[in-house]
């Protein structure tokens, strides 16, 4: 691992033997001094955070949209006296995120300039090429497993970036061939950023699956763990913050930066609603509010501007500033404030104590076939790794329609690739498979699945918590029926059909790459996800299946 340190051994020194020269024996702390804070500034429709910890070191990660530079961040970075930018970081270029960049370094020259290379490098956009110009002689590439120590117990590391993560695994964002994968966001670099009991993870627009992306969530959050803070992805956009991310990060405070003049659809409902009805770290569920307004207790969500008023897609249910969101934190505790907010100190959550350097394995599976036919047997492959290399045990566990789980077999085939088996099933089986492995250090990670076998009756598919989320969120399912509302039935983007069989119906979304028409009467067998959209439960066709590694 590659260690950036501010505040060397040798300094230490320095200033030990210089104070023992004036007699000191150390300079006392003031309680101040011993504050992370940690700013989201307003910066209309892009992402930003400032990072100033307690010995004064700053990062300041994101740059917003072309303009915010100048006309927020600096002025913010003078408003506070800071003197210096030691680390600058983008998590990837699209302009929302490195236009301003360029401002701040010709203001605030950073010490140091990272970003994840130039793989996904955009040449020809001339942000990117103001950004690259402004910081050139200090630009470095972060990898994975890079850690940057901030100073006075403050450290962040470097858990994904181009998909490859810090326990030596990697999920595949290249290569693939559709146009709406997002491949520049799925490359995001993430940063888990700790100080004490507190954690906070942020990582641009990282992808979680939703459209045609590809999931880099579900695999990070393995790493992330359980966190206070998490900056939501891509603005609260639908194509992130997926279920297993959120479920695995429980955080208590989520932060959206997106503008009301917005017309991406941020901060998503569908995305904001799963975030504040998600199981916190201590605690029951919480009960979704009966309405339209920011929920009492966490998950509680914050975000700079309201939501655009006329926009059905977007949710109205965060706490909006107005301005600067502000967290200060001793470690222990932490306060969200700014703007129009009423100060909001929330304690630490209690998981994941102290600043971890030690991370558990991850745990990246593939079924094949996805949707087996009735009868067939499923390969399932893990690609298991883990920082320190060693994987001490692995265990595989199938259950079959909500049953007691039984073990099964899994062979290891090199450093990383497992292999098990799970036995062929009847028409509307589901399946779940759980994999754990655990660490030298006995960090354990367990990661689980599930499908439909064969053809499954459509309101087996349907079954909803009393949440009314999807009992089988993510499922791939196969259903054969008659199509009752045909394509172009609600908007000439032919976009969507409703299927019925003998037990119920279900909409099928999205078909725009369909090349002929379905209509009423047709009698269909489709492949998809099950997916809750907008309170309405779908079968998702967009991701095509498999999806890639
Ligand atoms: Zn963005």
């Amino acid at each position: 691992m590659f260690l950036v340190r501010f505040c060397g051994a040798e300094s230490r020194k320095l200033i030990a033997l210089f104070l023992i020269a004036l007699g000191l024996k150390w300079l006392p702390l003031r309680a101040q001094e011993a504050t992370l804070r940690i700013f989201f500034p307003d910066v209309g429709h892009g992402h930003a955070a400032l990072v100033i910890s307690p010995t004064g070191r700053t990062l300041l990660l994101d740059g917003g949209p072309d303009g915010a530079g100048s006309a927020v961040l600096v002025p913010l970075m003078r408003d506070l006296a800071l003197s210096r930018l030691d680390v600058m970081i983008a998590t990837h270029y699209d302009a929302d995120h490195i236009g301003g960049l360029d401002e701040v370094a010709t203001a605030f020259p950073p010490a140091v300039a990272y970003d994840s290379g130039d793989l996904t490098a955009p040449r020809e956009s001339r942000l990117f090429t103001e950004y690259v110009s402004a910081i050139s002689p200090v630009r470095r590439t972060l990898r994975a497993g890079d850690e940057i120590d901030l100073g006075g117990g403050v450290r962040a590391t470097c858990l994904v970036a181009n998909g490859d993560l810090l326990s030596g695994g990697r999920v595949g964002i290249f290569g693939r061939s559709d146009p709406f994968d997002q491949l520049e966001n799925s490359a995001s670099i993430g940063l888990l950023i700790q100080y004490g009991d507190f954690d906070l993870f942020i990582s641009g627009d990282l992808t979680g699956g939703g459209g045609a992306t590809t999931d880099v969530e579900s695999t990070v959050a393995q790493l992330v763990g359980d966190v206070d803070v998490l900056q939501l992805s891509h603005h609260g956009s639908a194509t992130s913050s997926n279920a297993t991310f959120l479920s695995r990060l429980k955080a208590e405070v989520g932060i959206v930066q997106a503008a009301t003049a917005n017309t991406f659809g941020h901060p998503s409902v569908e995305v904001v609603d799963r975030f504040i009805t998600t199981t916190p770290t201590s605690g029951t569920r919480p009960t979704p509010p009966d309405g339209d307004f920011p929920p009492a207790r966490p998950p509680i969500l914050f975000q700079t501007q309201a939501s655009p008023p006329s926009d059905t897609r977007v949710s109205h249910q965060g706490f909006v500033a107005e301005g600067t969101i502000v967290i200060e934190t001793d470690g222990r505790q932490y306060t969200v404030r700014g703007g129009r907010l009423q100060p909001r100190t929330f304690p630490t959550d209690g998981a994941e104590r102290g600043v971890r350097t030690d991370f558990p394995p991850t745990i990246l599976t593939r079924t094949s076939p996805v949707i087996p036919q009735a009868g067939e047997a499923v390969l399932l492959t893990a690609q298991i790794a883990d920082d320190s290399g060693q994987i001490r045990s692995t265990r595989l566990t199938v259950s079959v329609n909500e049953e007691e789980p039984m073990s099964l077999p899994l062979a290891r085939f090199s450093k990383t690739l497992f292999v098990g088996e799970i036995p062929g099933q009847p028409d509307g089986t589901l399946v779940r498979y759980c994999l754990t492995a655990e660490d030298d250090a006995g960090h354990a990670t367990t990661s689980c699945g599930l499908y439909f076998a064969g053809i499954t009756p459509i309101h087996a598919v349907r079954a909803v918590d009393a949440w009314g989320a999807p009992r089988y969120e993510g499922a791939p399912v196969r259903i054969i029926g008659q199509v009752t509302v045909g394509s172009g039935a609600f908007n000439r983007m032919q976009t969507e059909v409703f299927v019925e069989d003998e037990t119920g119906g279900i909409r099928v979304f999205e078909l725009r790459s369909q090349d002929r028409p379905v209509n009423i009467g047709d009698r269909v067998l489709i492949t998809g996800r099950v997916k809750s959209f907008h309170g309405l439960l779908e079968l998702d066709i967009t991701n095509p299946l498999p999806v890639p590694p």
